[in-house]
């Protein structure tokens, strides 16, 4: 997606070869104008899936997936990293270990929303080596519901999670995806930007 690419050449810093910071857009400051049209994109590419409901991680997927769920006009639950006074329902859940900050994580959704006929369209901000989107897609797995697709913002293509979950059978679609970070250079997919 040019408009996504655009603005990760523009405004992400290669804090590693590894990890790319998007904070003035994605992770803190949130772009409502690029948010919608990456809402408009997942809805055009999963359009023939069916889907029911999305399904993201708290916090940085809910922008994107609010925006895929106004477009494709279903509901949206994000799964919850930490216990909640509030949460007291049945709880599907899975550990989750976070590339970012070292840690492993249980991550939470109600078994209220989600049911066995739903088609779910899983959502993340970055796909690494995959732990969240398999931690999501577990717990989709446990209420007896579908997961039809996932749908990623950020690709790092030359970590594991894409090809991972493709070998399970999935259907990834990431919005930008990145070959390399190396040398502090962003290196797309096809193209080389900057
Ligand atoms: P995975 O579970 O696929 O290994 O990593 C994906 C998760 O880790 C995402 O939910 C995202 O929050 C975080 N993450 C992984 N790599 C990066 C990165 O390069 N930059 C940022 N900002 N977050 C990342």
């Amino acid at each position: 997606m040019r408009l996504l690419e655009e603005k990760i050449i523009s405004e992400g810093r290669v804090l590693s070869d590894q990890v790319l910071k998007v904070d003035s857009f994605l992770n803190h400051q949130i772009d409502p104008f690029l948010m919608n049209e990456i809402g408009k994109e997942f809805a055009l590419r999963f359009a023939n899936e069916g889907i029911t409901k999305i399904v993201t991680l708290e916090s940085s997927g809910i922008a994107p997936a609010v925006m895929a769920g106004l477009y494709m006009n279903v509901p949206v639950v994000f799964a919850r990293k930490r216990k909640s006074l509030t949460l007291t329902d049945d709880l599907l859940s899975a550990s989750v270990h976070s590339f970012t900050k070292n840690e492993t994580n249980e991550i939470s959704i109600s078994n209220k929303y989600l049911d066995e006929d739903d088609r779910v369209l899983v959502i993340d901000d970055f796909l690494a080596n995959g732990q969240a989107a398999l931690g999501l897609v577990e717990i989709v797995k446990q209420s007896g519901a579908k997961v039809n697709g996932i749908g990623i913002v950020i690709e790092k293509s030359f970590q594991q999670g894409a090809e991972k979950l493709k070998e399970f059978g999935f259907r990834v679609e990431s919005l930008a995806r990145i070959a390399s970070l190396s040398n502090g250079e962003v290196q797309f997919i096809n193209e080389k930007v900057g």
